[in-house]
């Protein structure tokens, strides 16, 4: 009998904890203000030692500055990576320690995910990120809290050119320059979680870059956005 109980308590308890808290990302952030021409370029998953040097150098040559969500473990890998991101003027997000699915972690574990992540951020990178964005956007109520202390607020996104598969870059171009709106948030990719995501992103970038601004978006970084 308790077996049976567990057997439905559990799934339900925790379709509310995690599915459940996604009715919370109402109130996270999706996009910019709608009445700018304006767009920002986010990307997640780095440092990674191969892309992000080559998306920080057409990010240069174009005079472009972006958002980079860095899992911290990575971070804490690359320091000297993580630094010329701050330095180069680019916003700073925290995309977890480890880059676990929030839908698999308890309480405990979320909550070590968020500030360690921040904390390796900080660290490596000399300077505190000021957004947070889940692992593939997935969410649980012990989220929420915690980013509240930390004062990072959650930031989706509202274009994705590349999901779970991968897409190849001139579509992805080609898809993105037409959804765009003002005030996109652009969810970007500059390391391998996707095999290839980073390689078909150095490929993308500068088309991407030229095709929204022939459409007159100004490219910022969230704090401009926002
Ligand atoms: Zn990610």
């Amino acid at each position: 009998m308790t077996g049976a109980l567990w057997a439905l308590g559990l799934p339900a308890l925790w379709a509310g904890y995690a599915w459940g808290s996604h009715l919370l990302t109402l109130g996270s952030v999706w996009r910019g203000r709608p009445t700018v021409r304006a767009a920002a370029l986010t990307f997640d998953d780095g440092p990674d030692p191969e892309y992000t040097p080559r998306v920080l150098d057409i990010l240069g040559a174009q005079g472009v500055k972006g958002t980079f969500f860095l899992i911290g473990k990575r971070a804490a890998a690359a320091p000297a990576l993580a630094r010329r991101i701050a330095e180069e003027g680019h916003d700073l997000g925290n995309h977890t320690w480890s880059h676990r699915s929030l839908w698999l972690c308890g309480p405990r574990e979320t909550e070590r995910q968020v500030s360690r992540g921040h904390a390796a951020v900080a660290d490596a990178a000399g300077r505190a990120p000021r957004f947070f964005r889940p692992p593939w956007g997935m969410t649980n109520l012990a989220l929420f809290p915690a980013l509240r202390r930390l004062g990072t607020p959650g930031v989706f996104w509202s274009l994705q050119p590349e999901g779970r598969r991968p897409i190849p870059a001139p579509a992805q171009v080609e898809w993105t320059v037409e959804r765009a709106r003002p005030g996109a948030i652009l969810d970007l990719h500059d390391a391998d979680g996707v095999p290839g995501a980073g390689a078909r992103l150095v490929d993308a970038l500068p088309a991407l870059i030229a095709g929204l601004r022939t459409r007159g978006y100004a490219l910022v970084p969230l704090r401009d956005l926002l």
